[in-house]
């Protein structure tokens, strides 16, 4: 299969509508949209990903009038988030409406609903003819495409276009919080920070899985390793000592250990989140076989990237 790369919203759009697979960027990394009623266009999404049949698809919409198509039951909590945080990075687990089909879902009676706010995202959107189920447009297990070029690389060949667009400027996946229940929980940490989302709704819960749920997790993609560079990622507390050997990478706010040979030192943690994911690419078409990442605080966002450090390193 020939992969499209277009600038063309209206492009991308059409060839979506004509039940093809596309990758479109978004505010927190690149997504891999089918429209949600096309059976062929989300079993080609699963295929080119090599994704789990039984992680369900964040569904796009472009406007929150779409909401009725997608979820049914908002309660006065999810009402909240959606007025102060929609269009943003901001995914939200609600009661589907029975019509989604069960493989954007996994067969969950629940939907994870976003509304994104990247401009290019959102002129596609506007042109597709509904909704649009779309994960990350990397290869399973792989950290998540925040530039066009690696999701070209990841998915050339299988997948039916990509709409170029500048690199993702949060360069993390969503936050997500699953209203479905009776307390909203947080299930992914994002750059909507938790104390951000409890400024508007103090109640929310962290995702500590009761033993009872532990089999089956309230977000299914999490039991998948994931994020993960090929290289190894240790963990590092700023200005500690470190030996590093050669071939060693490192990304962190501190000064970088001597003898690293690809660094990248952020300027704070907003920077840090951004170049994440495109500095474990780097790392890996570079031969690097060791990354040392600076853990942050859970203060911010650098809950979000120090969960993503976690994954990376297999801890979590
Ligand atoms: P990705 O699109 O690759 O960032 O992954 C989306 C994440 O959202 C996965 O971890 C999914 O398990 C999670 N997700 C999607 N829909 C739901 C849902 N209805 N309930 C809980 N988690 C969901
Ligand atoms: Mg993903």
């Amino acid at each position: 299969m020939q992969t499209i790369v277009t600038d063309s919203a209206e492009e991308a759009a059409k060839i979506l509508n004509s039940g093809g697979v596309v990758a479109f960027p978004t505010e927190t990394v690149y997504g891999l949209g089918a429209g949600i009623y096309c059976a062929d266009a989300i079993r080609q999404v699963f295929c080119a990903k090599g994704r789990p049949g039984d992680n369900p698809l964040i569904v796009h919409i472009y406007s929150i009038e779409q909401l009725g198509d997608v979820a049914g039951d908002i309660n006065s909590g999810a009402q909240k988030l959606i007025e102060q945080f929609f269009p943003g990075p901001l995914t939200l687990v609600l009661k589907k409406n029975p019509q989604i089909p069960d493989s954007v879902t996994a067969g969950l009676d629940t939907v994870g609903v976003r509304c994104p706010l990247n401009p290019v995202a959102r002129e596609f959107l506007r042109r597709c003819s509904g909704p649009v189920a779309a994960p990350s447009a990397n290869l399973s297990g792989l950290p998540s495409a925040t530039r066009w070029e690696t999701v070209y690389g990841d998915l050339h060949g299988k997948i039916d276009c990509v709409l170029r667009g500048e690199p993702s400027s949060i360069g993390l996946e969503s936050t997500i919080i699953d209203c479905s229940g009776s307390v909203p929980t947080l299930l992914r940490a994002g750059a909507i920070t938790l104390e951000q989302l409890r400024a508007v709704l103090p109640e929310i819960r962290l995702n500590v899985p009761a033993a009872d749920e532990e089999k089956v997790p309230k977000c299914p993609g999490l039991k998948y390793p994931h994020y993960a560079p090929k290289a190894t990622v240790l963990l590092c507390e700023g200005n500690e000592k470190i030996i590093v050997g050669p071939s060693s990478g490192y990304i962190g706010l501190s000064k970088p250990p001597e003898g690293a040979l690809v660094v990248k030192v952020c300027s704070n943690l907003e920077e840090y989140g951004r170049e994440l994911f495109s500095f474990f690419r780097r790392c890996d078409a570079e031969g690097i076989k060791v990354i040392y990442c600076e853990l942050p605080s859970n203060k911010g966002i650098g809950r979000a990237i120090r969960d993503r450090l976690l994954r990376a390193s297999g801890k979590d």
